[in-house]
């Protein structure tokens, strides 16, 4: 599952257990269910009602009795049990009961049940919802008409496939599924596996679809409504790309996209694809991400669809992106998935990792492994893994990337950054230290070994070891099973030895119990091969290395930890010789070391002024400007804050003059990239030409919407909404309610989320409350409106007030963030109680996490603020470099 839009914010500390794991195994996997009967088939038939918004069903489900049992526990949600029989003995309502809290359904049986094949029999009924969570309805306008249309879709994991049909809901009790659903005529349904059968009944049909593999229950898919598709085929499997009318056509890009990475996945996994068909569905609505139902991959639409005439290019690069994480997951999490949610990581990281390098090895040209720095919009949460993981990881509120999961919100909740960041990341330093040979055989004897069934960490490690013969495990569970990861100093000692040493590396967390990990470690001689070196104790010793020589650690960036070089290492370090890669990295260190308060922030801007003036290295500059942004938004209302933008302005201006407005004839695809970040940056940091000009062409635009590029569009409407007047807001607003393009609609509401004028941010939050938007993005124009505005507290006065009607436009993950992470923009100290106080009085338990979360990002952020303001008076006052004359004479 990706989620596109929530800023998952995660928190909650386990002690540092290192036992090993143990290889799978059904009977000791965690879990509620007793593991005494298990179920092989379910042949389950769904009536929606689409007047009430409600759905009767009925299943029958095989089940495997292995020690005799008085009574049958499963998992049911909202659901009411109608009937139930065993073996075609119908139980009393009695022998029924359904317990909201523990989301279990038990049926006290007559008799006890033998061991053996026995058949369950149950009807009910159940809702369509209108968030995002098991059954559930979009409404949306139909492209070319605007007509308002309904449509169904599903989304299960991680535990709402109960509120569907009641069920074995852990992903340890794989079956076959066969699902059959009434639908109006004219509607187009969809499923896991192909139609099997179609029969009209009583101005309906009613279509039967063929019987999954064994898998586990939160993998099942249903969309139904009026829709297109558009098919290919890649060998034997059949591909199609599922819209609503009108819209197929725009999956052309997908279709071509998911043809070359399945053929490559077929390969590196070396077990082909194993069901007949594979679906990409895009969705209006509903919710905001992406889903990896096996054969049937549900996208939020515009992370699927490419408009040739109006899409960006950062919107095809996001959706091969997306689409390449969710193929991954057809083997990593569908053909063998994690035992249980402990190792969601497995699923997760391990796609994150997968579909990067499989983005990385068919689009080179976009730099996805090194655009890695926190992006500009958090609805872009792909492929950009390390940094992000590790500004959490470094928290007092961070935890092991395995972690014990015992509760349905706790199973929720592990969808974070950690596990798929920092799994990602740990993936990609343990493949560099394996070699990718090495590593895919590993990959290839585990996905064989555990096909059509479940694994859990160790028998990933044991794999690794077979293909490798080094002991993977080992180095492993530093990385896996604790909190946190190292910093390495560099010291040069008197004697011409270069010592080495490990600490724990955090962030506003002063008493953090030390640790250490096991190091696979790279350093190269500038100008030399890279060298490997298993660090394996606190301290170690790189002879041979002249005093004069510069030394890099952490070749590329590849590995997950810090480097701090002593003051003579820094000296030697001329940061135009190094590669890309190693610049971004050296930039990154140091921007955490100030954070850490382990370095005054001239280090880091030092470091920055050295690189050439006008270069166009994206990832480089992308780097530059988020550390910019950070601090301009930690600024707002600070009375530097305006010399802070002219400095900020001085180093980013040469290189957008470089790049110009336009694109060039032959200017590499990183350039454009660039030119959008470029004019969002500079848009913030109030620079006066990029206004005007962002103004200028979007006249221009209203005029003749072909003047304007599909890739400048959203930032040219970023920067206009920012700097709007009640009618320009008014125009824009418009236009966001008259498309039928998710991606516009987008643009649109974008911009005006980012209004500063109050009294605007007042009228875009209202927006939230109406039905413009998919459920799943209103009530994310609150969050931008806080952390674009500088009006955080006008965002949270009005989320408070209406906190009810937007929470039901929310799942319960959702639900359990969505206040605190409305806190996270505050610098405040004052916020923290009034925080807790909300928390106290309004927040279920299993909010815990995200407050703790919020509440140290806020203290750090307080403590930072005071901490920069003061180091920054000197920095940005000093003496001009002659760079800063060319900056537009701001
Ligand atoms: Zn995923």
């Amino acid at each position: 599952m990706l989620f596109l839009f929530l800023a998952a914010l995660f928190s909650i500390t386990f002690p540092a257990a290192m036992s090993a794991e143990k290889p799978f195994s059904f009977k000791e996997t965690p879990g509620k269910l007793p593991k005494d009967v298990v179920p092989t088939d379910y042949f389950v038939r769904i009536v929606p009602d689409l007047d009430k918004f409600i759905f009767t069903g009925t299943e029958t489900v095989k089940l495997s009795v292995r020690s005799p049992v008085h009574q049958l526990i499963l998992n049911a949600l909202e659901l009411k049990i109608e009937a139930a029989s065993i073996d075609g003995k119908e139980l009393p309502a009695s022998a029924i009961k359904t317990a909201h809290e523990s989301e279990l359904l038990t049926l006290t049986l007559p008799s006890e049940l033998a061991n053996g094949d026995h058949s369950l029999a149950l009807s009910f009924t159940g809702k369509i919802n209108q968030q995002g969570q098991g059954l559930f309805y979009i409404r949306y306008q139909e492209q070319g008409t605007g007509t308002k249309k309904t449509m169904l879709g599903t989304q299960f994991e991680a535990t709402d496939a109960r509120r569907f049909f009641p069920c074995w809901d852990e992903p340890a009790f794989r079956s076959r599924f066969q699902l059959t659903a009434v639908v109006p005529e004219n509607w187009l349904a969809v499923s896991n596996m192909p139609v099997e059968s179609e029969k009209k009944i009583a101005g309906a049909k009613e279509v039967r679809f063929a019987a999954t593999p064994q898998m586990s229950s939160y993998l099942n898919v249903f969309v139904a409504g009026e829709l297109d598709f558009i098919e290919s085929r890649s060998g034997p499997t059949q591909i199609r790309v599922i819209a609503t009318k009108g819209k197929a056509e725009l999956g052309r890009y997908a279709l071509e996209a998911t043809a070359q990475i399945l053929q490559y996945y077929n390969d590196y996994f070396g077990v082909p694809y194993p069901l007949p068909k594979l679906d990409q569905i895009a969705l209006p609505g509903g919710f905001g991400g992406a889903m990896e139902n096996w054969g049937g991959i549900t996208y939020y639409e515009s992370a699927l669809l490419f408009d040739p005439k109006n899409s960006s290019a950062e919107t095809k690069q996001n959706i091969y992106e997306v689409i390449a994480h969710e193929v991954a997951h057809m083997w990593f999490g569908d053909l063998v998935t994690m035992a249980w949610w402990d190792n969601l990581w497995l699923n997760e990281g391990f796609a994150s990792w997968m579909g990067t390098k499989c983005t990385a090895r068919f689009n080179p040209q976009w730099e996805v492994w090194l655009r890695r720095n926190l992006p500009r919009d958090p609805s872009r949460r792909v492929g950009i893994a390390r940094e992000q993981a590790m500004e959490g990881d470094a928290r007092s509120t961070t935890h092991p990337i395995q972690q014990r999961i015992a509760t349905e919100a706790e199973a929720n909740s592990a969808f974070d950054d950690i596990t798929y960041k920092k799994g990602q990341s740990f993936l990609r330093m343990l493949e560099s230290f394996l070699g990718e040979d090495v590593f895919r055989d590993g990959i290839r004897r585990y996905i064989a070994a555990h096909k059509y069934s479940n694994s859990t960490t160790a028998d990933l490690w044991n794999a690794l070891s077979e293909a490798s013969k080094k002991p993977v495990e080992e180095i492993a569970n530093g990385w896996i099973q604790q909190p946190g990861f190292p910093l390495v100093k560099v010291n040069r000692e008197a004697d011409g030895k270069i010592r080495l040493t490990q600490e724990r590396f955090t962030v506003n967390f002063k008493k953090a119990p030390p640790l250490e990990w096991k190091i696979p470690l790279t350093y190269a001689v500038v100008g030399e091969a890279p060298a490997t070196l298993l660090i394996t104790s606190k301290s170690v010793v790189l002879e041979n290395i002249s005093a004069d020589r510069a030394l890099k650690l952490n070749a590329k960036g590849a590995g997950n930890y810090r480097v701090e070089y002593d003051e003579p290492s820094w000296n030697l370090l001329a940061l135009p010789k190094l590669g890309v890669e190693d610049r971004v990295n050296l930039l990154s260190d140091a921007w955490a070391l100030v954070q850490a308060d382990r370095a005054p922030v001239s280090l880091y801007f030092g470091l920055a002024e050295k690189l050439p003036v006008s270069s166009t290295d994206l990832a480089e500059r992308e780097q530059v400007i988020n550390v910019l942004d950070l601090i301009n938004g930690l600024l707002v209302g600070d009375p530097q804050r305006e010399k802070f933008q002219r400095y900020a302005r001085s180093l980013l201006r040469p290189t957008f003059d470089t790049l110009g407005w336009e694109p060039k004839e032959g200017e590499p695809l990183t350039a454009g990239n660039l030119r959008v970040s470029l004019i969002n940056a500079l848009g913030d940091l109030d620079d006066p030409e990029i206004i005007a000009g962002c103004r200028e062409r979007f006249e221009k635009y209203l005029a003749n919407p072909a003047s304007l590029s599909p890739d400048l569009r959203p930032a040219v409407f970023a920067v206009v909404g920012r700097y709007a007047d009640e009618k320009t807001w008014t125009k824009l607003h418009e236009l966001g309610v008259k498309t039928t393009s998710i991606e516009e609609k987008q643009n649109y509401y974008n911009a005006l989320a980012c209004a500063t004028d109050p009294k605007l941010a007042k009228k875009t939050l209202a927006i939230a409350l109406t039905d413009e938007l998919p459920t799943s993005r209103a009530i994310f124009l609150v969050s931008r409106v806080a952390r674009e505005t500088g009006h955080s507290d006008v965002a949270w006065d009005f989320a408070r007030a209406n906190m009810k009607a937007l929470l039901a436009k929310t799942d319960a993950a959702g639900a359990n963030r969505y206040a605190p992470s409305l806190f996270t923009f505050f610098s405040d100290d004052s916020r923290v109680d009034e925080l807790k106080t909300y928390a106290k009085n309004n927040l279920p338990p299993a909010s815990a996490r995200e407050v703790a979360k919020v509440v140290d990002e806020i203290q750090f952020r307080a403590e930072f603020k005071k901490r920069l303001a003061a180091q920054l008076t000197a920095w940005t006052g000093k003496k001009r470099s002659p760079g800063e004359t060319r900056s537009g004479g701001l």
